[in-house]
């Protein structure tokens, strides 16, 4: 039941061959099984067993829809109510939620289940998923390496089986990076096209939820769910939500392609490179057209995107002052005492940087000279993208600069690790969607493929995925030891 992919999990309800009962049961024996993996911070077994049997009841009833009965996982940043959300951080490791993030409710509304909650990086600040408070999750392709971040936990869970399809979010890379290094697809929807309500912040001006599943067509199906407007989130966009699925198989005839010559720098790896273009070969095959296109302004968002990052966060986790709810300091000598010891002691080492960074960029002084520059560049990126996506219909080119790295290769320099993020981060500056597709391997680790499109072309994008994976069987690949 592991090895099936959504369509045919919701045929196999419908025909009854196994009850949405048995199938949670399938998966949360996976997840025991393979705790050594750390990609979940709670398992909600219960509330999972009762939502598997109120589903069994609505698909007897006839009244179900695509996701009736199916397990999924969302990440530890989406609020859920009753059970813990910890966003990865000993400050809210006492945290229950008093409600549901709309992405929730609308799962639980198309009668999903949920197995539990995802680990990440601590306040998704990362990319390795070694921030988090719980440990990172491990690389089930190479189990010495790290998963890629944020959404690490949800990347492996759905690499090694543990979940059918989940849930990430995506500042600056954190659903498509994990995706590509674990083999799966992600996609990182426009900026405004899922709901934030209940998603804990990070950098709100960036921040974006989406689905993160073995293939195009199964994160069409969780997209479905996912996407519309939502009265709740002031950045939510109103516009119509097509059907996802129903374009899947349209024909790539005469589609563009543009190849930011930024992106194939000398400094992109020949291993790397050699995947990105035996994927664009096939693209070709299917009917495309290749045409290079110059970027110049890539270079500038990483240094652009940690301090309007930094900025944001720094502002958004002031919340956290050990008064109305997450960890407080014990014996608190007075209010200022209170404060710094809460925050001292239950932020780790990477937020506490970020803060400090922020706090920084945001000072009198420094404001004009940091953050109001690097607003500046963000509109000149975002000015790139529109003029680039005037000419082709796509941009395309890898996700990171190589394959999984090791545990504790990169934690103690984070400017190295900042790096990884080094193709994904402009788009999350220009609000753009993305895909990440599995493309291959490198010294038996997967890397992905990126498919950039625009504002609202999520439905092309998973069209493109999937005509990929008709001709491709790299998102089929399994890890050893989790078949
Ligand atoms: N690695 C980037 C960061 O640490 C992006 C993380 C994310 O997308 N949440 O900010």
């Amino acid at each position: 039941m592991h090895t099936l992919t959504l369509s045919q999990l919701a045929a196999g309800l419908r025909s009854q061959q196994f009850s949405s009962v048995e199938l949670t049961q399938t998966f949360l024996k996976r997840i025991a099984q393979h705790q050594n993996l750390n990609a979940f911070v709670t398992v909600s077994e219960k509330l999972a067993l009762q939502q598997a049997s109120q589903a069994d009841q609505q698909l007897a009833s006839g009244n179900s829809s695509a996701l009736t009965g199916i397990p999924i996982a969302q990440k530890d940043i989406f609020c859920t109510q009753g059970i813990k959300t910890s966003c990865g951080s000993k400050m809210l490791d006492n945290f229950i939620a008093p409600y549901n993030a709309t992405v929730v409710e609308k799962f639980n509304a198309a009668g999903a289940v949920m197995l539990g909650k995802l680990n990440m990086d601590e306040f998704a600040m990362g990319s390795s998923n070694e921030t988090s408070f719980y440990g990172p999750s491990l690389n089930p392709w190479a189990t010495d390496c790290v998963p890629g971040g944020s959404s690490g936990g949800s990347a492996v869970a759905v690499a090694a089986r543990l979940a059918p399809a989940v849930t990430g979010t995506d500042t600056g890379g954190s659903i498509r990076q994990p995706a590509a290094l674990c083999g799966i697809t992600g996609l990182k929807p426009t900026y405004g096209r899922v709901s934030r309500y209940g998603m804990i912040a990070y950098a709100s001006s960036l921040d974006q939820g989406g689905p993160m599943a073995r293939s195009a067509e199964d994160a069409a199906l969780l997209m479905q769910v996912m996407a519309g407007f939502d009265p709740k989130d002031s950045t939510s966009v109103e516009q119509a939500v097509p059907d996802y699925s129903a374009t899947l198989n349209d024909s790539l005839q005469g589609l563009k392609i543009g190849l930011p010559k930024q992106f194939f720098s000398a400094d992109l790896d020949s291993n790397m490179a050699a995947a990105v273009q035996a994927a664009i070969a096939e693209y070709q095959k299917l009917g495309a057209e290749i045409v290079e296109v110059s970027m110049p302004t890539l270079d500038m968002a990483i240094p652009a995107y940690y301090v309007i990052a930094s900025a944001e966060c720094s502002s958004n986790l002031s919340r956290y002052d050990g008064v109305r709810f997450g960890y407080r300091c014990q014996n608190p000598a007075d209010l200022t005492d209170l404060y710094t010891r809460s925050r001292g002691e239950a932020f780790g080492a990477e937020v506490k940087r970020r803060i400090l960074m922020g706090t920084y960029a945001l000072s009198a002084g420094y404001y004009d000279a940091y953050y109001l520059k690097a607003q500046q560049v963000r509109r000149l990126i975002s000015d790139d993208f529109k003029r680039a996506l005037s000419e082709v219909d796509v941009l395309m080119g890898p996700v990171t600069p190589g394959p999984a790295f090791r545990i504790g290769e990169k934690s103690g320099d984070p400017i190295q690790m900042y790096l990884s993020d080094i193709y994904t981060i402009a788009i999350n500056l220009a609000g753009l969607p993305a895909l990440s597709l599995p493309a291959g391997f490198i010294d038996g680790k997967p890397v992905g493929l990126q498919v950039i499109g625009n504002y609202f072309s999520e439905a092309k994008l998973l069209n493109i995925g999937h005509q990929y994976q008709q001709v491709t069987d790299w998102h089929q690949q399994q890890p050893h030891g989790f078949e």
